[in-house]
């Protein structure tokens, strides 16, 4: 009989979208979350290989498991998640303690090791069954997979081509989230605004977010990540125009030499990225827009790094988040191109990022100082209640607020990470 279930997630919002799923699908079969692996009849390790330290904290994961296994042969195991391709006889025979692998979002095997064959075991999306809610905020998937196949990056190999949900299907779930005090949607793609191009109907982006902003008790609508090609003006021309839609971007540009971009087949120029800020800027001047960064790829010379370094001084993001490259086995840098920065150059570059980084978020903060800003309480951490800006800031409150409420904060302190505030209007709803 299979009652309790420990579920370990890693990696990006997507997969704690998929987790939140099928912990979803549990529940209804009546079985119930444990915290202890020890306890539980069924363990699923929802999986990313993205960086290699996200997979080797599922080996430690795996080599739990097994001591486990090994004193209770029927305990369940499965493997899900970004560590998991298309063929799996390697890992069958490297971890033979698992029952079941499964790709992301291919909830079908798991449910049935849990049930049995049964009518509704998943499918693309599992549109019969919503991730149940644990607080005002929560992730809607609306696009899986990616086409771009750069050139550093598993994504598309696990997770398959773009595929959309149809328009229909994220309203409904939407709906079902207000109904349950959700205030917030953050709509997920892995190229998020690739939305819609494979649905009969071609609707975009832009389109789902107006049938959205009719949505009755949802107060904001997010959206990532972004793909600057896909961007279109007509997407940001919703974004600027629906009150709902918080001007807030996340938009990579993993590098700011044209040789590197090209090496990576991002698809884009650097002035084309450029641009696309200057676009974002010139229709939202006041839009929070955070960056992803790669230092030390493949051949990426002293140069290349002072044309990303330079380019992050120029555009002055919110925030940036920066890796050092590790070859990711299975994809196309893995593949064709020698790991040839050494270590100490890429923990340099890396550093220097991060010290940039710091003094502009800091400075990029300090203008927030003595704003009021609407705040959306995301929860209470000791007796402090916390949430964030329209364009994504963490805010952390000195007086009382509910949580799903939103509150006018006036800022008295910032820091690189966070500001902290005090609200103006405490217990006021929406
Ligand atoms: S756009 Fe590139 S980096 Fe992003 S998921 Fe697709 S292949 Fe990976």
């Amino acid at each position: 009989m299979i009652e309790k279930y420990y579920l370990w997630t890693v990696g990006c919002q997507m997969n704690r979208a998929d987790s939140e799923k099928l912990a979803a699908g549990f529940t209804r079969l009546e079985m119930s979350e444990t915290q202890d692996m020890q306890e539980a009849d069924i363990v699923v390790l929802n999986t990313c290989s993205v960086r290699q330290h996200a997979e080797d904290r599922a080996y430690s994961q795996l080599g739990r498991v097994r001591q486990l296994k090994e004193k209770r042969p029927e305990l369940k195991v499965a493997v899900m998640g970004c560590m998991v391709g298309l063929r799996t006889d390697d890992l069958r025979k490297r971890f033979p303690q698992v029952d079941v692998f499964a790709r992301p979002q291919e909830f079908g095997p798991i449910m049935e090791l849990v049930e049995g064959p049964a009518e509704d075991l998943g499918g693309e999306f599992w549109p019969s069954t919503y991730a149940v809610p644990d607080g005002p905020t929560a992730f809607v998937p609306v696009v899986h997979g990616c086409n771009k196949f750069c050139t550093y990056c598993i994504v598309p190999y696990r997770r398959g081509r773009e595929k959309s949900r149809p328009l229909a299907d994220v309203v409904r779930e939407c709906a079902y989230l207000a109904a349950q005090g959700v205030r917030e949607v953050t709509l997920l793609g892995q190229t998020v605004e690739a939305y819609g191009h494979d649905l009969p109907e071609q609707p975009d982006l832009g389109d789902l977010m107006r049938e959205l902003q009719a949505l009755e008790g949802i107060a904001r609508i997010r959206f990532l990540t972004s793909y600057p090609r896909d961007m279109t003006g007509r997407i940001l021309e919703a974004v600027a125009g629906l009150p709902r839609v918080m001007e807030s971007f996340s938009l990579p540009v993993q590098s700011g030499s044209d040789a590197v971009l090209e090496s990576m087949r991002r698809g884009y120029s650097r002035q084309e990225f450029v641009d696309k800020i200057a676009e974002v800027r010139t229709l939202m001047p006041a839009a929070g827009i955070t960056t992803d960064v790669i230092v030390g790829y493949p051949g990426e010379s002293d140069a290349d790094f002072q044309q990303s370094f330079d380019l992050l001084e120029e555009l002055r993001f919110d925030k940036v988040h920066v890796a050092a490259y590790s070859p990711r086995p299975g994809t196309i840098a893995w593949r064709t191109m020698e790991d040839d920065i050494p270590a100490e150059t890429k923990a340099e570059r890396l550093h220097r990022v991060e010290e940039l980084e710091s003094r502009i978020s800091q400075e990029i903060n300090n203008s927030y100082l003595g704003s009021v800003q609407p705040v959306l309480i995301e929860g209470i951490k000791g007796d402090q209640p916390f949430g964030r800006t329209e364009t994504g800031k963490l805010v952390h409150l000195e007086s009382p607020a509910r949580v799903g409420s939103i509150v006018d904060v006036s800022i008295d302190h910032a820091g690189p990470w966070a500001l902290r505030g005090t609200a103006v209007n405490a217990l006021q709803l929406a």
